[in-house]
């Protein structure tokens, strides 16, 4: 759908007479609605203020002091206006509206105090202004509370980026990229409308804010399980959780240790891999296909039960370097969901097709970028003692093998890759035991090929 670009949006003396003549009627609607509390409304104005209700009486206090404010310039400027220059019409009145919302779902009451203003023209002025209030503290708080750090702004706007766009595309809206993105800058103005639900944050755009007036106010809703780390814990409702399998890193101190990584799966032949692995005492890292899990969810399901780790290799394996902002949150955020259906939990490794990445994608992400430093071309060569000789000949503590477990080959060469390392001390880990073993404090903006101390 196209609309009115938002910088132009005066209208000709036409539009203006049409539409008034429709917002007559709607005042005459409006008048009857509303005439029991039109207090002080006279010949040329019409007000009609709803204050909101609130047990803590500093912030009703506080609110009470905004919209009065709002009204008594309103009146100023009205005030200033020759009223001939708008409508001949004798039935033509200002009108100053004033409504609230409260939302009460968590720790943070929200009270958004919606104003409309008409002078005239096509539309009412709107303006939203929200209070919060967080129930624990009894105090006042912002959006910039909520949030866990200097960067957090940033990695909620890449989401709230995210879902508005899907919204459009859900609701068919073509919402241009460059408008969205604008409107969901990380910005604090930005994120001024919002409110904590049981299912997650709730953001909302006020009409021209990411697309056309027509569209009115976008809601999306941000769930919890994308924010971790981006809100503060304590505004996050707590879930009961089963805890991630976890191996005591005390069994490998002493031992040199490889992880084993696998792309592009899930596959068939993966099941074989996982019925061999307690042999070896080995756990690996799965880079799986956000669009082949659904499929083989049982055995992504088996996997991550026995204590591997579940990574994203993106959900179709396309170059991400040629791709849009939203087709690139398309390709990590979709896999995500996809495998949170199954474990529930989100992949905090990702490892990009092809190695291709940039610092845009990585802040995109937000995660670990984990590359490989042992290419077995597997692949290609498809041949198991090349495979297994290029892992025993290149092996070293801290290093990431590449593997695909599309090819039966390739799961059989690291079987048998695993039984000649073990009479050489080594330990095969996941990539997540590597960086605990090592005590590696991971860094988002880096791309890992290796750990070595
Ligand atoms: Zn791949």
């Amino acid at each position: 759908m196209k609309c009115r670009s938002k910088k132009s949006i005066k209208l000709t003396k036409f539009g203006k007479i049409f539409f008034s003549s429709i917002a007559l009627v709607i005042i005459g609607i409006f008048s009857i609605v509303f005439q029991s509390g039109n207090d002080d409304s006279n010949d040329k104005y019409i007000f009609e203020i709803n204050y909101p209700k609130l047990q803590n009486k500093a912030i009703a206090k506080a609110i009470k002091k905004y919209i009065d404010e709002k009204k008594e310039n309103f009146v100023k400027e009205t005030e200033k206006y020759e009223i001939d220059d708008l409508e001949n019409d004798s039935n033509f009145k200002y009108e100053f509206l004033s409504d609230y919302e409260i939302s009460d779902a968590s720790t943070v009451i929200g009270v958004h105090i919606n104003i409309n203003e008409y002078t005239g023209g096509a539309h009412y002025i709107k303006e939203d202004k929200s209070y919060y209030f967080d129930k624990e503290r009894e105090e006042e708080i912002t959006i910039k509370d909520i949030l866990e750090n200097d960067n957090s702004l940033e990695k909620l706007s890449n989401k709230a980026f995210y879902y508005v766009m899907k919204y459009g595309e859900d609701n068919n809206l073509s919402f241009d990229e460059v408008w969205v993105n604008d409107g969901t800058r990380a910005d604090y103005v930005n994120y001024n409308y919002f409110n904590l639900l049981d299912d997650g944050l709730e953001i909302v755009f006020v009409p021209y804010q990411v697309s056309c007036y027509a569209d009115g106010y976008i809601h999306i809703v941000i769930p919890y399980g994308d924010l971790l780390g981006i809100i503060k814990d304590n505004y996050i409702p707590k879930e009961e959780k089963e805890e991630v399998p976890r191996r005591s890193v005390e069994d490998f101190k002493d031992k040199k240790l490889i992880a084993f990584t696998f792309d592009d799966g899930p596959s068939g032949n993966t099941d074989k891999l996982l019925d061999h692995l307690d042999e070896h005492n080995a756990r690996v890292t799965f880079f799986v296909m956000g669009n082949r899990v659904l499929k083989y969810r049982d055995i992504v399901k088996r996997a991550y039960d026995m204590g591997n780790l579940i990574g994203s290799h993106t959900y179709s394996h396309k170059n991400l370097l040629h791709l849009s902002k939203y087709e690139t949150m398309k390709e990590i955020y979709l896999t995500d969901k996809n495998i949170q259906s199954i474990i529930n939990i989100t992949p905090i490794y990702l490892r990009p097709p092809y190695g291709n990445i940039d610092a845009n994608i990585r802040s995109i992400a937000n995660r670990g970028i984990i590359m490989w430093d042992l290419d077995t071309e597997d692949w290609k060569n498809k041949n198991k003692n090349k495979i297994v000789d290029y892992i025993v000949n290149n092996a070293h503590d801290g290093g990431i093998v590449l593997l695909h477990d599309l090819y039966e080959v390739s799961v059989d060469a690291a079987l048998e890759a695993m039984e000649i390392l073990e009479e050489k001390n080594y330990a095969f880990v996941t990539i997540e035991e590597m960086i605990r073993i090592k005590e590696i404090e991971l860094d988002n903006d880096k791309n890992y090929y290796r750990f070595i101390d």
